[in-house]
Parts: structure tokens; sequence; C-alpha cells
């Protein structure tokens, strides 16, 4: 599965309704929520991807309760850690980068404060030396 319909598998098994209506030169027009309770946004994007990005972000703005939207990061899919050299990939996870580069922390959600080190994912296979995370 890839990104986008894991996203939208996310939000379905979230019971979190959405409705993506292309229309050709229009671009696409997503609605979050459903006719029998409303929707609860709505915007017009060029493309599906973005599409799907708004939704998820839109669904975490308006159902930030519900325990099953469980992925809140898309670029690491909530692991915290990306690829070094594809810092878009997820480092860890069923979509971890086969590249076998290293891992760095997620640049979306897993920024460490100045001078601090990211906590270490579980079986965190990279050493580091005594001085700490290189810069
Ligand atoms: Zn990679
Ligand atoms: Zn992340």
């Amino acid at each position: 599965m890839d990104q986008t319909a894991r996203v939208r598998q996310d939000l379905y098994n979230s019971e979190i309704n959405c409705t993506i209506a292309s229309f050709w030169d229009a671009g696409f027009r997503v609605l979050l929520g459903d006719d029998l309770h409303g929707f609860v946004a709505e915007t017009r994007v060029r493309t599906f991807v973005d599409a799907v990005q708004w939704l998820a972000n839109a669904a975490v703005t308006h159902y930030p309760e519900s325990a099953a939207m469980t992925i809140s990061c898309t670029t690491c899919d909530d692991t915290g850690w990306v690829c070094e050299n594809h810092l878009d990939r997820p480092w860890d996870g069923p979509r971890a980068c086969s590249c076998g580069g290293a891992g760095a922390p997620c640049p979306a959600c897993n920024v460490p404060a100045e001078g601090e080190a990211a906590p270490m994912p579980e079986g965190f296979r990279v050493e580091i030396d005594k001085d700490g995370w290189r810069h």
C-alpha cells in the first residue's frame, strides 16, 4: 500500500469519513465528514497527494480525540526517524528505506532541542560516539 492509500485506510479505520472528488480542470475537492453528520472541513487542491495530505492534517485538527488516528507524521510513519539519505522516508517500520543509510531524526516531528540528542528508537543499531550526535 502506498502512502496516500495508507492515509485513507487510516481515516477509514478511525471511522473518519472523507470524500475526494476530482473535477477536470479544477483539481480536487476534498471534504472531511459525511452527508449524515455534515462536513466539518472542505478545501480545493491541485493534486491527489495534496488532497490526502490535507485530509490527514484536517483529520488530526478536527478529530484529535480519535485514538485510532495513529499516523500523525507521514514523513517517518511516527517512528521519529528517517533515512539520513532520504529525509522523507522512514528509517524504521514497514515502509523503512532500504538504501542502508543511517537513521536521522525526523525533520518533521523529532527535532531535538538545541544541544540535546534525539531520543533513541528501540533497537537502535548505529553507534553514537562519545561526543554525542554529530551536527
Ligand atoms: Zn534511504
Ligand atoms: Zn516524523
